[in-house]
């Protein structure tokens, strides 16, 4: 706490990533990045991109890119919006469709989700209401559509899949949910950061929705689905009202959010989908098995649809969350627990190569069997 902070900042509780060790000596499966390289032609686009040009600002209307977005999956450029990552996008969202003012309606969001989503909500004053998923941690639409029907609801996002769960919402639930909204003139956000990975019949992107609904935003990313976390770039589709929205936000705060190199490197990513579509699927594979051998060393493994497992080891060994935690840590092997009621024994997984995900299934076999 500082006597320079206002108000504000003195309560704010802001939302904490995960690791990024600095030495090179853990294997890295805490924050969700893809364990492939991103493809050879975004490489080269950002090479190619590293010249004196660099010294101009960027296109603050981020226009060929929104116009890449737009005709890889039939939309206009009005109806897309590009930023600096998803989460900035999320913040702009958050600011530009929920309300501030009546503490009666409430967005509403799962108690168990992405823990920015409170984060955002406090940042910008907006009343929010957690919603419990149910005992398997499946999120219960029904409540959703009850409370707004009873008036209580000021507009809803989703991860889909969930994060950390990894489980889905059926395309069918989200279209009920964004109906519903739509008659108070609501919004539906769907973050759909892992949705490259869900493969599940009736799950999947909720893109062919946005034709019905001019209430619903879908925020996207390439940090997982085109393996650049580290280059930072997200996007958003949207009616155009919507979208102008986030474009309010954006240009009272920052109007260049996504640098040259991102721009020619996120480009050259949506084009490559290809090479995308490749690698997500190995991901997808070992997820699969992965989930079926934490299952035989007798893991409580949800039905993840995500780049994660979410996972709590057996109860009978007698080692709890943090223990097994902080175990694998010691044999040099990071994963995510998060100390929360409901989770606690819960451990979030991202998958890494066939290779690493080798040596974490040996080394979980190793914890358990020692005495
Ligand atoms: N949404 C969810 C559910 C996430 O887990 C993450 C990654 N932490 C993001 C959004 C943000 O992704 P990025 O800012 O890297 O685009």
């Amino acid at each position: 706490m500082s006597v320079y902070w206002n108000e504000k900042t003195r309560q704010l509780k802001p939302y904490i990533p995960g690791e990024q060790p600095r030495d090179r000596k853990y294997m890295k499966l805490n924050t969700n990045e893809n364990p492939y390289p991103p493809s050879p032609k975004v490489i080269e686009a950002i090479q190619k991109a590293a010249n004196e040009r660099l010294k101009l600002y960027p296109d603050p209307t981020c226009l060929e890119l929104r116009e890449t977005i737009a005709a890889r999956f039939g939309f206009k450029a009005e109806e897309v919006f590009a930023g600096n990552g998803s989460d900035e996008i999320l913040a702009f969202a958050f600011a530009s469709c929920f309300e501030t003012g009546d503490r009666e309606k409430l967005l509403l969001f799962p108690d168990i989700t992405y823990s920015f989503y409170p984060v955002y909500a406090k940042l910008w004053d907006i009343p929010f209401a957690q919603i419990p998923v149910k005992d398997d941690f499946s999120v219960d639409s029904g409540v959703y559509l009850e409370m707004i029907s009873q008036g209580k609801s000021s507009g809803i996002i989703f991860s889909n899949p969930n994060a950390p769960t990894g489980i889905a919402i059926t395309l069918e639930e989200l279209r009920k949910t964004a109906a519903a909204l739509e008659k108070h003139k609501q919004v539906l956000i769907v973050d759909e950061a892992y949705i490259a990975f869900a493969d599940e019949k009736d799950t999947g992107t909720a893109i062919p929705l946005l034709k019905e609904f001019p209430n619903l935003l879908i925020v996207r990313t390439l940090s997982k689905e085109a393996s650049l976390a580290g280059l930072r770039a997200g996007y958003a589709i949207g009616s155009e009202e919507l979208i102008e929205g986030l474009c309010r936000i954006r240009d009272c705060f920052n109007s260049y959010t996504m640098d040259r190199l991102a721009l020619e490197g996120a480009s050259a990513a949506i084009r490559d989908a290809a090479y995308y579509k490749e690698i997500n699927s190995r991901v997808i594979a070992t997820r699969r098995r992965v989930a079926s051998q934490l299952k035989a060393l007798g893991f409580n493994v949800l039905p993840s649809q995500s780049t994660f497992l979410f996972a709590a080891p057996p109860a009978e060994k007698g080692k709890s969350g943090q223990e097994f935690f902080t175990a694998l840590r010691e044999r040099g092997i990071l994963v995510r627990h998060f100390n929360k009621p409901r989770i606690a024994d819960f451990l979030r997984i991202s998958m890494g190569t066939d290779e690493e995900m080798d040596t974490f299934l040996s080394a979980c076999g190793e914890i358990i069997n020692k005495k």
